[in-house]
């Protein structure tokens, strides 16, 4: 069984991604946490992101992993952490926009789901693209307004809400204009805005799809 997940930044695909994978007992794979990985491994190496090939050798040569709670390991590492920083968050776009880190990504994302006899996948082209076959497929959705409150709010800076919300749109503008895999939301794919809605009342709605049978 994979529920695919897609939706811009700070829709709640995080949270909503585990606790679905929660209910069902499925292994959650947050496909961000690798385009994060590599553009961590990037500023480490020193590479300059917008050198396509550079940053290709770099994101075929990452020894990524998972451990059983589905956090990230690079190199045996545990790095769930350290993606999270700002640093990261200003190139990963650029990273994840070029064509040959996702051509290194893609197969991985599919290996994991295969080995772990399902998921719960959650990115940005996981409906269009990665797992677009899959009978349950999400769009979540939420105004940037919100998005960036919701941030904000979970960094304990709520103060800093305005800020959030030009480095999201910013995001947004690359990840949906980008023309390998452009974030999208495909005919088919069930569009659920966020809102004003509850984590809980999104996870019920997904749920009752995922149980129902139909997508
Ligand atoms: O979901 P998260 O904010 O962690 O994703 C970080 C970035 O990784 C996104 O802004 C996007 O550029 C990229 N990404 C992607 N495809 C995915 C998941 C994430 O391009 N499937």
């Amino acid at each position: 069984m994979i529920i695919a997940i897609d939706g811009p930044s700070g829709a709640g695909k995080s949270t909503i991604a585990r606790r679905v994978g929660e209910e069902l007992g499925l292994f959650v794979l947050d496909t961000g946490a690798m385009y994060r990985s590599v553009a961590l491994e990037v500023l480490r190496q020193q590479v300059d992101p917008n050198d396509s090939e550079a940053v290709a050798q770099v994101a075929r040569r990452i020894e990524l992993h998972f451990d059983g709670d589905g956090r990230i390991t690079v190199n045996g590492k545990c790095v769930a952490q350290e993606i999270r920083s700002e640093q990261v968050e200003s190139i990963v776009s650029v990273v994840a926009a070029n064509p040959l880190v996702r051509r290194a990504m893609v197969p991985k994302q599919k290996l994991v789901a295969e080995e772990q006899g399902g998921v719960v996948a959650e990115g940005r082209d996981m409906t269009t693209v990665v797992f677009a076959d899959s009978r349950f497929r999400f769009y979540l959705d939420a105004s940037a307004e919100v998005r960036a409150q919701r941030r904000a709010q979970q960094r304990g800076t709520p103060e800093k809400a305005p800020e959030i919300q030009l480095a999201l749109e910013a995001r947004d503008r690359i990840d949906s204009g980008r023309e390998d895999s452009p974030l999208h939301l495909a005919q088919g794919v069930r569009h659920i805005d966020t809102d004003n809605q509850s984590a809980e009342d999104v996870v019920s709605e997904i749920l009752g799809h995922v149980r129902s049978g139909v997508g």
